[in-house]
């Protein structure tokens, strides 16, 4: 705020203080006395009837009233001098009419005959005119804070005029973004996913045309600081329409009724501005599951909800507006929130894996200078955990030491500083990753996909990475389908369950000490074992009996399951299969991956180095490459990969629309998931353990 309005505003304020007392003053020589209405009403009793009616031994004789709304005022004179004034505040009379009625009221008897009998004279304001005064301050007042408030705003909002704020739907708009997809780094599968959404943006009609389906909304799910937002704004920046945003919480706080009100706003507003994206950050602050959650008080959100829903629906084909919204859990979202035509286009923005750390920290680099020795793998390298926002955070943490230093770069000592900072932050909130860590993730998931890669009948694998994926997975190794088979056969199911049990097994010949990471992956085995031995006929010891009732079992439902019939010998017997087969199946993967020790090994350090590798580096390590070839090559086709992140995907098949990673319900795991590497229950001394 510069001098000049400073005065401006300090010359305004005392204007205001001198009308207030001008205000309060006149009040006081006024010299009225403040009653109650109904006393008011006892004195003009007294002066209708003329007798004593509040025992004072007066007899008051009202001689001027003044009826306002709301203020009424009577004067009490001798001759021509006031002996008293009194005031009050009074129910708003409208007119002649209802104030003569009120009189009847108060003393029928004597009020019969019209008003011009009455023993005062009587001054009506009527409510539209009023004195000039009462009517002209609060307006005078009104002007003058709206120039104060103005120039307030424009003293601190100057920055940036292209953003408003839509009455009262607490909605921003912004229009010209300037936020490009080249401000986000690494995250190119998700980027090419949105590209498609920028090009409907930017010319609707050519898809309306060929009557295409457009998606109306678009769930971007992932941890937060990985870019949600920013890619949402990315989005609208490149297609370069305008950006209606609000926050989820932004409904919830106000009165019921209010929230619903401000999503109707807030898509009309967009109906006016299209095409346009709406973009609704937090989305679960409304959007979690309807009937789910403690206590009453929903009434607000659920209205909310349902307003969200109604406008996405209400959407014609001929409407080109895309509702975007953020989530860091999709789990805990109404389904009617996913259904088909509202968010049904979902886009998973995962933390970065090395490379894309080593982007980020580019990007946030552009403006800082940076001491010459500094090197970006390097801080890529040991900061795996650390989500896009961790990493802005961390380079701004060293400029601010450097500066703190008088230094004209930001050197390696600062941004190892800063990493220790940062990273006491995240501990607390457990998700950072020691180097003891990533080995122990690294040999896990190696041994899934070394078995993968063993075992005729696994899928071959698309993906082995060591970055933590959704909630609480220390990493996960996907295999896809070569093709579409609907039958999971005997052998298909004993290799699964082998595969699944690589990465404890690898676990329990290397590190030696068994972590917990491996839960998720024993539960997948016994459920797959007891649909074998149950339902399938598959156990030559149980026969071709189904045993379980054939309701569509569901992982992780099976312990739940009560209604058993059969007797506790034949339930002894199904443990004992289960166990036999896992058993077996641990036995076989043992020795498999001891046989191949060297593939495990060379694996995991090439996922340590690299934290996520595909399809061609599994296909070269299986075949015998060691780690620094795999690296080797990785590095070379690096380049080309940034630029076709699809390469490896749509290689020898056409691209299906099947969803890449969730594996349909009645089908064995193909994807072996486990909870997260505990920060804290691998302290400090991980890191001085062996090397
Ligand atoms: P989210 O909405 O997922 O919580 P944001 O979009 O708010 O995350 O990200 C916060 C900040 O982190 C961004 O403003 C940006 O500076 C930084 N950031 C996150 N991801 C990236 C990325 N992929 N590339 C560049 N910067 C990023
Ligand atoms: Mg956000
Ligand atoms: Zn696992």
């Amino acid at each position: 705020m510069n001098k000049k309005t400073k005065t401006i505003i300090w010359v305004v304020a005392a204007v205001l203080l001198v009308v207030l007392l001008a205000v309060l003053l006149m009040d006081v020589v006024g010299g009225a006395k403040k009653i109650l209405f109904d006393e008011f009403a006892v004195l003009l009793k007294e002066t209708f009837t003329g007798t004593d009616i509040n025992g004072d031994g007066v007899i008051t004789k009202i001689t001027e009233l003044s009826v306002e709304p709301y203020k009424w005022t009577a004067v009490v004179k001798d001759g021509d001098k006031v002996i008293a004034t009194y005031t009050t505040i009074a129910p708003e009379i409208y007119s002649f009419d209802s104030l003569y009625s009120f009189f009847a009221l108060l003393a029928p008897e004597h009020v019969n005959s019209g008003l011009s009998q009455l023993p005062f004279s009587l001054e009506f304001a009527d409510p539209n005119a009023g004195s000039i005064w009462s009517s002209l301050l609060p307006f005078f007042g009104l002007i003058l804070l709206c120039v104060v408030f103005w120039m307030v705003l424009r003293s601190t909002s100057g920055a940036n005029p292209s953003s408003m704020n839509i009455g009262k739907s607490k909605a921003q708009m912004q229009s010209n973004l300037k936020v490009r997809f080249s401000d986000v780094a690494g995250a190119e599968e998700e980027k090419e996913e949105l590209k498609e959404v920028v090009e409907f943006l930017k010319s609707p009609k050519k898809f309306q045309a060929l009557g295409a389906k457009i998606p109306t909304g678009v769930l971007l799910v992932g941890p937060p600081g990985t870019g949600k937002t920013l890619f949402a704004k990315a989005v609208a920046g490149e297609a370069g329409v305008p950006f209606f945003s609000v926050s989820g919480s932004d409904f919830v706080e106000m009165y019921v009724g209010m929230g619903a009100k401000r999503v109707r706003d807030l898509f009309d507003m967009a109906k006016k501005n299209q095409p346009c994206i709406i973009f609704i950050d937090e989305i679960d602050a409304v959007g979690r599951r309807r009937g789910a959650g403690l206590g009453g008080g929903h009434d607000e959100r659920e209205q909310t909800l349902n307003q969200i829903l109604v406008q996405m629906d209400g959407f014609e084909s001929t409407e080109s507006i895309i509702v975007m919204a953020a989530t860091n859990r999709a789990d805990i979202l109404d389904p009617a929130l996913l259904r088909p035509g509202r968010f049904d286009r979902q886009i998973t923005v995962n933390l970065p894996d090395v490379k894309g750390r080593e982007q980020i920290l580019k990007v946030h680099a552009r403006n800082k200078p940076m001491a010459p020795d500094v090197n970006f793998k390097t801080i890529a390298r040991i900061t795996a955990g650390f989500s896009g926002a961790d990493l802005a955070n961390l380079l701004n943490e060293a400029a601010i030491l450097a500066a703190r230093e008088n230094k004209k770069f930001i050197e390696n000592v600062h941004i190892f500083d800063a990493v220790d900072k940062v990273e006491m932050g995240l501990k607390k909130k457990s998700y950072v990753m020691t180097e003891e860590d990533k080995r122990i993730i690294a040999y896990h998931e190696a041994g899934h996909a070394v078995l993968a890669g063993l075992c005729k009948y696994c899928d071959p694998v698309h993906e082995v990475t060591i970055i933590p994926r959704g909630n609480g997975a220390g990493g996960f190794t996907m295999t896809r389908p070569a093709e579409d088979s609907v039958f999971t056969s005997y052998n298909e199911m004993l290799d699964d369950i082998c595969m699944t049990l690589g990465g404890r097994v690898a676990e329990e010949l290397v590190v030696k000490n068994v972590t917990q990471g491996a839960s998720g992956d024993l539960r997948m085995v016994t459920a797959t074992a007891r649909r074998m031995v149950t339902q399938y006929g598959m156990s030559d010891k149980l026969g071709l009996v189904a045993y379980d009732s054939d309701q569509p079992v569901f992982v992780g439902m099976e312990y739940g399951h009560t209604d058993k019939v059969y007797s506790e010998e034949t339930a002894a017997a199904i443990d004992a299969e289960i166990r036999r087969l896992t058993s077996e199946a641990h036995a076989r993967a043992t020795k498999l991956l001891m046989e191949n020790r060297s593939i495990l090994d060379n694996m995991a350090r090439v996922l340590v180095e690299k934290e996520t590798i595909y399809t061609e580096e599994v296909e070269m390590l299986m075949k015998g490459a060691n780690w620094q070839e795999v690296i080797a090559e990785m590095d070379k086709n690096g380049e080309e990969r940034m630029k076709n992140p699809f390469a490896s995907m749509v290689k020898d098949e056409p691209k299906t629309d099947e969803p890449k990673t969730e594996e349909p319900v009645a089908e064995p795991a193909t994807k072996a998931e486990e909870p997260a590497q505990n920060a804290e229950e691998t302290p400090a001394d991980g890191e001085n353990t062996n090397e």
